[in-house]
């Protein structure tokens, strides 16, 4: 006997038939859709904030701050959205338009996006 993948009733029919009907496909399809996209926006809403971190720095004149400091309100180093090299060769990490460049014991550098690059 199989069950419906979605409500768990006894399902009859083909062998690979996994549901019972056409409403508990999409209604499954769905929850898998919204788990996907709740953890989209959950990574979106870190990657935000890491940005907004950035930003308000350096809107307050900030350049250079510390990894600990960053740490403290709140950026998650786990994500970023890309990295580009600058023209010295340093790997900017970006989290949209603001990034970081790595100096040395923890030292970070804050960085805009050039133009058109983010
Ligand atoms: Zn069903």
């Amino acid at each position: 006997m199989k069950y419906c993948l979605d409500c768990g009733d006894a399902v009859n029919g083909r062998a690979d038939k996994k549901f019972c009907g056409d409403h508990c496909r999409c209604n499954y399809n769905n929850s898998i859709n919204k788990t996907r996209n709740d953890s989209v926006k959950q990574i979106n809403r870190i990657l935000r904030k890491n940005a907004g971190i950035l930003e308000n720095l350096s809107r307050q004149g900030v350049e250079i701050t510390t990894i600990p400091t960053l740490r403290a309100i709140g950026f998650d180093f786990t994500f970023f959205t890309h990295r580009l090299s600058d023209p010295a060769g340093k790997v900017c990490t970006f989290c949209y338009d603001y990034g970081y460049i790595e100096l040395e014991k923890e030292k970070l550098s804050i960085r805009r996006a050039p133009e058109g690059k983010s």
